[in-house]
């Protein structure tokens, strides 16, 4: 199978905080199985109530932050709402030569460079809820939120949906099994994207068989 350049592939999910697209990723994640791999971001933000270092995310503080990023730790990092996030190189590569679907939960920034790395086994999807007043009843609902950091939030939504057009998929989070199986259809569709073929080998082992 040496004309696949890379066996798995990256599925991006990004969209505003309260979006439902942390909660998606993983149940689909989880439905997946062996195939998908989540990966687990570092940040430098405070745990918040019921969160688990090594979990939900590697918490650390700015100076560990720094020295990873001196050393080259991360594939991306970026500061969203004044809080250091990186996406760590080894385990991504690792599962993507096992041929997994790796799933990164990750900011528009994020996207971006994402894509640059890989742009031939990338794809992506933006989660959002249907309406704003949606968003901020899920934040408040979520109960992590003073009115600062909601203020900041929201502000960073539509500052992130701005960016709409760099993704491949739109996902209107209303009902949430109905947008499980949508992303779980586009999550196993990333397997068999055409620009993860080497289409020249491709081709010449398909006439030499
Ligand atoms: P939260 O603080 O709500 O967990 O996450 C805030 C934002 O940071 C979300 O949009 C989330 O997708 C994004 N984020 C989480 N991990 C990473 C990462 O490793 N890199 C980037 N660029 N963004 C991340």
């Amino acid at each position: 199978m040496d004309y696949l350049k890379v066996k798995g592939s990256i599925l991006v999910v990004s969209g505003p905080s309260g979006s439902g697209k942390t909660s998606l990723a993983r149940a689909v994640c989880e439905e997946l199985g062996e195939k998908a791999y989540f990966s687990i971001s570092t940040t430098t933000r405070p745990k918040r109530e019921g969160e688990r270092d090594g979990v939900d995310y590697f918490f650390v503080t700015k100076e560990e932050f720094l020295k990873d990023i001196e050393e080259g730790y991360f594939l991306e990092w970026a500061e969203v709402h004044g809080n250091f996030y990186g996406t760590s190189k080894k385990q991504i590569n690792e599962a993507l030569n096992q041929g997994k679907i790796v799933f990164l939960d990750i900011d528009v920034q994020g996207h971006e460079a994402v894509r640059a790395a890989y742009p031939d086994i990338v794809t992506s999807v933006f989660v959002t809820t249907k309406d704003k007043h949606t968003l901020i009843e899920r934040l408040k609902n979520r109960g992590t939120e003073t009115e600062d950091t909601l203020e900041i939030r929201m502000i960073n939504a539509l500052h992130e949906m701005k960016k709409i057009p760099e993704y491949d998929y739109l996902l209107i989070n209303d009902d949430f099994e109905e947008s499980k199986k949508y992303l779980k259809s586009v999550a196993i569709s990333s397997l068999i994207k055409r620009s993860k073929y080497d289409l020249e080998k491709f081709i010449n082992y398909w006439k030499g068989s």
